[in-house]
């Protein structure tokens, strides 16, 4: 097996039938710093045990280094038991370049296939070119499925009007109870067309947003009353769409352990009602939200 082959009770169904876990690991801003290397490691390695089954990578983290590190963390595991998902950049999408990349990919991991190849964002992409290396990599085993990054709604009409464009298999995009942008017209419009989605930045990342949520009245209750951090809250708010996988990256134990614990978070209604005092959900189109 060179591939995913999971599933359990917190999996999403995707276009092609087949499954991946909805709950799983960044790995931006990892593979930076030498001294670090070790601990991101052990990091990515406890949050598989933790079930955390899922790493996101990308070609352009610490250029290569993230993809690297990766590969430590599941050097000697099932690879049945990890779904990997690396990212294209744009530039090398084009001609032959991709090839190369994934290649590249592959080899930093040391493994023989991805389960998802993502392009990571638009940019001046050839849609058709792209789809149509993408279904060559599948058709060679080097990837599972494909799917995009950062695609708002024009981009994913445009994306389906081009050859073989409807087998992408996901769009991963910044998501979070501040940034609900997509909820407008995107969800929608990919519920319709039944593409799941894969939310980056899912506890916002840190910095000023994270700061106003996690000291937000509405947020601080509402985490009292379920008993969690308001993290985890943050992140329960993601992954109650049913349709949505979360990859919040950690590095912190205490972090991996709280992150892995948010799968059991059940907001109802009021809950919603009350997160969304404070932020809510958009009343009209807002230009997708990028870091
Ligand atoms: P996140 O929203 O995942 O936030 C990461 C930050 O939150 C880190 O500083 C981490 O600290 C901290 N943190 C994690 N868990 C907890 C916790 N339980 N309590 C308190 N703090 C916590 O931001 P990212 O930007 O990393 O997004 C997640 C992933 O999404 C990326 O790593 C990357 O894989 C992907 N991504 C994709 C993009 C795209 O264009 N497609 C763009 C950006 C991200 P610590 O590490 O110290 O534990």
């Amino acid at each position: 097996m060179n591939t995913y082959n999971g599933q359990n009770d917190f999996s999403l169904c995707l276009p092609d039938g087949s499954y991946m876990p909805r709950l799983g690991q960044g790995t931006w801003q990892m593979g930076e710093e030498k001294l670090k290397l070790k601990s991101e490691i052990n990091a990515l390695e406890y949050g598989l045990q933790l079930g955390m089954n899922l790493i996101d990578t990308a070609e352009m983290y610490a250029d290569g280094v993230a993809e690297m590190i990766t590969g430590e963390a599941i050097r000697g595991k099932n690879r049945g038991d990890v779904f990997l998902v690396s990212k294209v950049l744009p530039q090398n999408a084009e001609e032959d370049l991709i090839f190369d990349s994934c290649e590249r990919s592959l080899r930093y991991m040391g493994v023989e296939t991805l389960d998802l190849y993502l392009l990571h964002w638009r940019e001046t992409a050839d849609l058709s070119q792209v789809v149509y290396s993408m279904e060559k990599l599948i058709r060679q085993g080097k990837i599972k499925r494909w799917g995009v990054s950062n695609f708002d709604t024009e981009d994913m009409e445009d994306l389906f009007k081009v050859p073989d464009g409807k087998n992408c298999a996901i769009n991963q995009v910044l998501y979070n109870l501040g940034s609900r942008g997509i909820e407008y017209d995107l969800m929608p419009w990919q519920r319709e067309h039944k593409i799941p989605f894969m939310a980056y930045c899912p506890i916002a990342q840190g910095g000023s947003l994270k700061e106003a949520l996690l000291n937000n009245r509405n947020v601080l209750e509402t985490a009292k009353k379920h008993q969690v951090t308001p993290i985890q809250l943050v992140l329960g708010f993601v992954l109650r769409h049913e349709d949505m996988a979360a990859i919040p990256k950690a590095v912190g134990m205490e972090h991996l352990r709280q992150n892995a614990e948010s799968r059991f978070i059940q907001l109802d209604e009021e809950d919603i009602e009350r997160l969304s005092l404070d932020f809510p959900a958009p009343t009209r189109k807002i230009p997708m939200e990028k870091v």
